[in-house]
């Protein structure tokens, strides 16, 4: 099963170190060093705000991804359980943005430029940090502890919670 990052918007404070992180993993940069033009701001999970709460909606890594089914350049796949987008056959036509029932997908600007001298436009969605070290990265900056990352045993043993909860239940 694929594992996903979950926000407990309890926890979460609404800091946005999460976004950051997760811009400093994927640029490979020190951003806060350098200008701000000379490197795309795009986070790859994505804030919202109520008047009551605040959480960051990441992608779910769904079994059967919707973005991949609707995905007209075979550019969304799937590889050692993680979803991912193949920047170089991404052609940015939004299918995959209307077909996420979480809203976990955006399109971005990237620093290629294209034959009309406008910026190429691509998919962007969590990797869950594949490839970087010490990852996920908003999970290991939270400073309250507001993500975690979800493995198949740990939804098996919360299953297995709520079914002995469900049972004890059932005696009184
Ligand atoms: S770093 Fe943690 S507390 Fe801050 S916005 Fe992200 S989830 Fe919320």
């Amino acid at each position: 099963m694929n594992s996903f990052i979950k926000a407990n918007p309890i926890r979460c404070i609404g800091c946005r170190t999460c976004l950051i992180s997760c811009v400093v993993a994927h640029e490979g940069k020190r951003i806060f060093e350098i200008d701000p033009d000379a490197y795309n701001f795009n986070p790859r999970l994505f804030m919202v705000k109520t008047a009551r709460v605040s959480a960051p909606v990441h992608c779910r890594h769904c079994e059967n991804p919707a973005c991949k089914a609707s995905c007209t350049s075979g550019a969304i796949y799937v590889r050692d359980n993680v979803v991912l987008v193949d920047t170089k056959k991404c052609i940015g036509c939004k299918n995959c943005v209307i077909a996420c029932p979480f809203g976990a997908v955006e399109i971005v600007e990237t620093a290629e430029v294209q034959h009309d001298g406008s910026p190429r436009k691509i998919a962007n969605k969590c990797d869950l940090c594949a490839g970087v070290a010490d990852s996920p990265s908003c999970v290991k900056v939270c400073p309250t502890q507001a993500l975690a990352l979800v493995t198949e045993d740990d939804l098996s043993e919360s299953v297995a919670d709520k079914r002995r909860s469900a049972a004890v239940a059932a005696l009184v």
